[in-house]
């Protein structure tokens, strides 16, 4: 691959000049490749290219569709190490969690080879005398998906592959942080058969996705990433008459009941909280102990584990962590941290200052544990996307559930317990879109669907599974009577009814 990535339009890589940003690898702190961003011309090229490919693909057959798909799948596979060393390389996290995510995106894919399953409607017999009415699902036309930095591979692999297994032909916006992944992936989709112009990746910033929100050609966006932009695209999108699913920040909360497993409460809290440095939006970034006695063990069992991470360049193997994925995204973790110590919080674990052998000029920052954080700390209220837990320390299963209905975001949350009755009130009343019962990170399978509530997500519609299907399809109700010889009705003017 060479230093300028290209835009990936009508099958065929395009370079453009202008504006460019720098795509870093974040363990070493350089700039390895440089991203052409694209402006109105070219994204426009994308939409021309979609729109021209949408007749004969929607009328290709779903069996036909899902066949390209099972060859995807396989080139997938293949090319894993490719893959995970490319997103390695430009996010910063572990091979092995690289490895995980690519997994998850695969997942999708197999969900999207039961194309002529899920699209096979719904039909119903004498709706009323000889009339027969059924409900087709049919393809949108031209849609786009906007994806986060933090799994560059994965979330584009929530949309694209249900997306066009649906008839649609699909426009990607990736990150510009890490975006050589997610392009060489739909590469593959098109070696995989995928016609011209079905797929197209451009690359940009907010020029480009205000591009995509003014095409009229656009039917609909998918997005992931903060909640002001998600919310941005939501209102924007929606204003114009396009279907808007937008996927937004998060703040997870882990309750820790007296009752738990504790040694099996902290190890899903080690991995939850600082894999991935932190930035998932399904990380725990709040553990909330149900009493002084769960939290004083709690600190003191985290404490030890978290000095012990193993951190260090994400492309060496046996790490527990890599960098933060900027200069930036390093700048503003290390911000909070400064925040949280005004704010008063009881700094335990203190990740500043952390140098990495061979690699000083990486985005590093130590694993940082926050004991004593109450809510009007900024330390809880906002998203810090970085390997820093806070503990807040309530009396009761009810307080912690007050906490966590009344925080802004709704994304994920997770109970430990051994107690049923508690776990039952938890997922009964809790205002949370997903949610665990011993499980840190519930992020539900491809054959499910994704999403939280209030402002994690804006929109009707979960992404990827049974969701995602109905988000990329319309639906038309036909209802048909072929009139019988030699019979001829009455004009009727009351409303036709069965009664
Ligand atoms: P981001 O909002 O900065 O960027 C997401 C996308 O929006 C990128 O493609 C970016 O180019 C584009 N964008 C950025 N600024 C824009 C603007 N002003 N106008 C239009 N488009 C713009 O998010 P990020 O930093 O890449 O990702 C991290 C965030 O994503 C976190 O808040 C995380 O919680 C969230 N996230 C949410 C989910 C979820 O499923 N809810 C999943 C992954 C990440």
């Amino acid at each position: 691959m060479s230093n300028r990535i290209p835009h990936f339009i009508n099958g065929q890589q395009v370079l453009t000049e202008g504006r460019s940003s720098d795509v870093y690898n974040p363990s070493t702190g350089s700039v390895i490749r440089k991203l052409p961003l694209a402006d109105d011309k070219t994204v426009q090229q994308a939409i021309d290219a979609a729109k021209a490919a949408f007749p004969a693909w929607r009328n290709t057959p779903p069996a036909r569709r899902a066949q390209v798909m099972f060859r995807f799948k396989q080139l997938l596979e293949q090319n894993k190490d490719r893959i995970v060393r490319l997103i390695s390389e430009e996010h910063g996290k572990t091979i092995e969690d690289a490895t995980g995510e690519l997994q998850r995106g695969i997942e999708n894919v197999e969900y999207a080879c039961a194309a002529p399953e899920i699209l096979k409607g719904e039909y119903s017999r004498n709706v009323g005398p000889n009339i027969d009415g059924w409900s087709d699902f049919q393809p949108l036309g031209v849609v786009a998906g906007i994806t986060p930095f933090n799994f560059p591979a994965m979330v584009p692999l929530w949309m694209y592959p249900l997306a066009i297994v649906c008839g649609n032909c699909f426009i990607l916006k990736p990150s510009e942080r890490d975006p050589s992944s997610a392009l060489l992936v739909a590469e593959l989709l098109q070696e995989a058969g995928l016609p011209k112009g079905v797929l197209n990746v451009v690359h940009g910033d907010k020029s480009a996705v205000d591009a995509l929100l003014q095409a009229p050609e656009v039917k609909a966006i998918s997005f992931v990433g903060s909640t002001p932009i998600a919310e941005y695209i939501y209102s924007e999108g929606n204003k114009r008459g396009k279907r808007v699913q937008a996927l937004g920040g998060a703040k997870n909360h882990a309750v820790v009941l007296g009752d738990a497993d504790l040694d099996n409460a902290v190890n899903a809290l080690m991995g939850a909280a600082y894999g991935s440095c932190g930035e998932r939006c399904m990380a725990i970034s709040v553990a909330v102990a149900v009493g002084d006695a769960v939290a004083d063990a709690l600190i003191a069992k985290l404490t030890p584990k978290i000095r012990a991470l193993k951190i260090g360049a994400g492309t060496e193997l046996g790490l527990d962590m890599g960098p933060l994925v900027t200069k930036d995204a390093q700048n503003r973790v290390l911000g909070y941290i400064e925040d949280g110590v005004k704010a008063g919080a009881e700094l335990i674990v203190d990740g500043r200052g952390l140098s990495v052998a061979g690699f000083e000029n990486g985005f590093f920052v130590g694993g940082t544990l926050f004991d004593k954080v109450t809510p009007d700390m900024r330390i809880y209220r906002e998203e810090i996307f970085g390997p820093v837990l806070c503990v807040v320390r309530v009396d009761s299963l009810e307080e912690a559930m007050r906490l966590i209905n009344e925080h802004e975001y709704g994304n994920g949350t997770c109970l430990f317990t051994r107690d049923g009755e508690a776990a039952r009130l938890f997922c009964d009343e809790i205002e949370v879109g997903m949610v665990g019962v011993n499980v840190p990170l519930p992020v539900p399978v491809a054959y499910h669907s994704f999403g939280g509530w209030k402002r994690s997500l804006f929109g009707d519609l979960h992404a990827y599974g049974p969701d995602g299907v109905r988000f990329y399809t319309k639906r038309k109700a036909i209802t048909q009577r072929w009139p019988q010889r030699k019979t001829h009705e009455a004009a009727q003017f009351a409303f036709p009814s069965n009664g």
